[in-house]
Order: C-alpha cells, then structure tokens, then sequence
C-alpha cells in the first residue's frame, strides 16, 4: 500500500514536469492554466510525500486515501482539458493510468468509477471544445476513447480477480508450508522427548531386572512359592518394559536417522536359520512349529545383518502371538527379479481389511491385537528397516485364512 502510494507521487512529479515542459507549446489554453496545474501537482506531490515521511501520518493514509483519488481524478480531467486544444494530442491516454491507479488502490470499482468518471469528462471536454475551439465532436473518435475507457477498466477488473486468486493462492501456500514446518518440528521433539525417555529407563530397568534374578536364584534366602510367583510376574512384567523401551529408543532413533547401517554380504538361509532357531522356543511353548522353506537357495544379498534379523524377529513374534497354538508358522525365501522375497505366514486370523492400511503406522494396535500385550511398534520398526535397507515390507492377501508379511531386500548382485 505504501510502496504503492509512493510510486503514484513520483508520477504526479512526472505529471507536472510535463505540465511545466509541454505547457508553453499550448498557449491558446493560457499559460497561467497550464502552470498553475503544474505547481498545484507539485505541491500535491509535496504533501503526499510529507504524509508518506513519517509513521504516524502514513496512519492517516486509510482515511485520506478515497479524498486522494477524487484529487487525482480531477487532476486528469483538467489536464485533459489544458491539453486537448490540440485535437491532434493523444491526451487520453492518461485516463488509462488512473484506470490502474484506480483498480490497484480500491480493486475493480475503482477502475470502473475512474473509467466512467473520465469517460464522462472526455465527453463533456469535447463538447466544450467543439464550440470553443473547433475541436470537431466527432461521434466516432468520441465513441472510440470512451470505449478503450471503458475496455481498459474491463481488463483491470480481470487482471486485479486474476492477482486476488494467486494472492490466496500464496498465502494458503504458505500457511500448509509453515504447519508441515511446525509438525515436523513437533515429531522432532516428540521423537527426541521418547529417546531420552526410553534411554533413561534403560538402566534403572536393568538394576531391577538383576534385583529379581537375583531374588529367583533365591541369592539372599530361599523363596516361598507365594514369594516367587511374585517375583516371577515382576520379571515379566520388566521384561516387557524393557522391550518396549527399546522399541521406543529404535523408533526413535530410525525417525531421526541416527542408525547407521553396517552392511555385509549376507547369505539370506544363513539368516532365516538364525532367526528360527532364536524363536523356537517361542513357538514350541505354544505348541507351534516353523517350517522354513528355502527353494533352491536364494542369492546373496547386501545388509546389516542385526538390522534385517531384528526386522525378521519381529514378523516371526507376531506370527507366534497372534496365531493360535497347535498352528505352523511357514517362512520361505526365494528369488524374484532383483530381490530377495521373504514370507512370514501363520494360520492365524489374518489382518481385517479395515485394518490393512493402519498395521504399519507407529502405536496402531489392530483388532486382532485383542487381549495381546504389545506396543503397536513392531511392524511399523520393521518396515522402517526394511526401507532403510532399500527393500520393502507388505501385507498380502492370504488364501485360506491367516497372515503372510512378504519382506523384499535387493539381491547383492543383480
Ligand atoms: P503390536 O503387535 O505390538 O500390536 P505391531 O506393529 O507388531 O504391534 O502390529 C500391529 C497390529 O497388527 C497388531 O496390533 C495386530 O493387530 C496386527 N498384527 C500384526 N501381525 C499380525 C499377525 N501375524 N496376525 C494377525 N494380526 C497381526
């Protein structure tokens, strides 16, 4: 607005210049016209230019601003006046510079009041001219200016919606781009808040965890069954604290990128292997077996073997609590173009479809989760790896029933 203001002084300047170069060429008007309009828009300009100085006056401008418009408006017409003696002169052209001035400073009325304001002086210049001087009211030519007038505040009004459209455009850019800046900034801390969190709990977890191995060895004096129920159930209990913390700080620490990954060329049997013969046990307690189905041996492939058996861990631990027992567990590993597509299938009640999307988001527990502790981190820490490692993790349909978590990792050498 202000800068605005400031460039519509400096063309009432340019005006009068003109008025004081170009008036003496138009003596039939009379000179002492011609340069009383160049000494009024300098002193005009002047005090513009005073209001515009300071602070507390540029305050006034809201108020003073339509009073302005009027002075301008009538400032053009007259110099139509002074300079149309000249049939010859293309003086109204001006007109069009308000026709702007107008639109910019009150939007498309105020180009279409300068328009018709000015049209209408034009008319009536010509007229008065037509007896004065001479200057033929020809209907054409009249018809003609009042038209380009009117076509010119037209356009204005296109021009101002068309700026008005891109302005919000702008600012509702702006807006989504300074919330994704402070969301991003609240995940940052949320994310630094759980690592600090879940690393503080590490070590006082641990200390119990020792207090009550030690009270299960019966260390410092033998247990009565009542005693060591309880402290069976506190072992639990801090164990699952434990992995959740864990859980946390991982999440916590893929979020922020701080895992560096320390890859090897892996043999993916080797690995499946491992990753069996550590959840067994698992399995057996619950009268569950894994079959592990490698067809042919697939290739090598190129990762961080703690990350992926970590990644893996957790398919195999869900396929284990959410199925139930008596059920196998199939893992099989085989080539697929580039990459190395490994299956985590249970028989147990599958992923609702409602459910599909949500599975891997962080904390989303599905309904299948019923009744069964856990943090809702597993599958979501485990895409993340896999992601990490330049591979993929999804849910597939399952014909039959139960659950198939397809992990793909690119084969070392394509
Ligand atoms: P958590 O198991 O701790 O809840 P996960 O991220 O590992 O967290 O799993 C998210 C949800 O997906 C679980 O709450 C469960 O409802 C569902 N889910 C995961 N694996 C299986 C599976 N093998 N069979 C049935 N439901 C599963």
């Amino acid at each position: 607005m202000e800068r605005l203001e400031r460039t519509f002084n400096w063309a009432r300047l340019g005006g009068a210049a003109l008025a004081f170069l170009l008036g003496p060429s138009f003596p039939n008007i009379g000179i002492g016209y011609v340069l009383g309009l160049g000494t009024f828009m300098t002193a005009y300009a002047g005090a513009v230019a005073w209001v515009l100085h300071s602070e507390r006056r540029r305050a006034m401008f809201p108020r003073i601003v339509r009073f302005m418009f009027a002075v301008d408006l009538g400032i053009v017409a007259y110099s139509l006046l002074v300079f149309a003696a000249d049939p010859e002169w293309t003086t109204y052209i001006v007109v069009t510079l308000l026709v702007i001035a107008g639109g910019f400073r009150f939007g498309a009325g105020g180009a279409v009041v300068a328009g018709t304001f000015l049209s209408a002086a034009y008319v009536a210049i010509a007229a008065y001219r037509a007896e004065t001087y001479g200057f033929a009211m020809e209907a054409p030519r009249v018809v003609f200016h009042v038209a380009v007038f009117l076509i010119a505040a037209y356009l204005m009004a296109g021009i101002l919606r068309e700026l008005e459209t891109l302005r919000e455009q702008r600012e509702a850019f702006v807006k989504a781009t300074a919330e994704t800046a402070m969301l991003r900034q609240a995940d940052h801390i949320k994310s630094e808040f759980l690592a600090a969190m879940s690393h503080d709990f590490r070590s006082p977890l641990t200390v119990v965890r020792g207090a009550v191995e030690l009270l299960l060895g019966e260390r410092p004096g033998s247990l009565t069954p009542q005693q060591r129920d309880l402290a069976e159930s506190a072992e639990r209990n801090v164990r699952r604290l434990e992995e959740f913390t864990e859980q946390l700080l991982e999440m916590a620490r893929l979020e922020e990128g701080q895992i560096t990954l320390e890859k090897e060329q892996l043999d993916p049997v080797e690995l499946l292997r491992d990753v069996v013969a550590a959840h067994s046990p698992l399995a057996k307690a619950k009268r569950q077996w894994i079959r592990l189905d490698l067809d042919g041996g697939p290739p090598a492939v190129v990762a961080d073997r703690s990350r992926i058996a970590q990644a893996l861990a957790n398919l195999v631990v869900n396929a284990i609590r959410y199925s139930p027992t008596g059920t196998p567990i199939q893992i099989s590993a085989r080539r697929t173009d580039a990459a190395v597509r490994i299956e985590v299938r249970d028989h147990g009640p599958g992923i609702p479809p409602e459910d599909r999307q949500r599975i891997f988001d962080k904390f989303f527990r599905g309904r299948t989760a019923d009744g069964t502790a856990g943090s809702g981190l597993g599958l979501a820490i485990a895409r993340s790896l896999l992601t990490l490692h330049g591979g993929t993790l999804e849910y597939e349909e399952t014909p039959g029933g139960g659950s198939t978590f397809v992990a793909r990792l690119p084969v070392a050498i394509p």
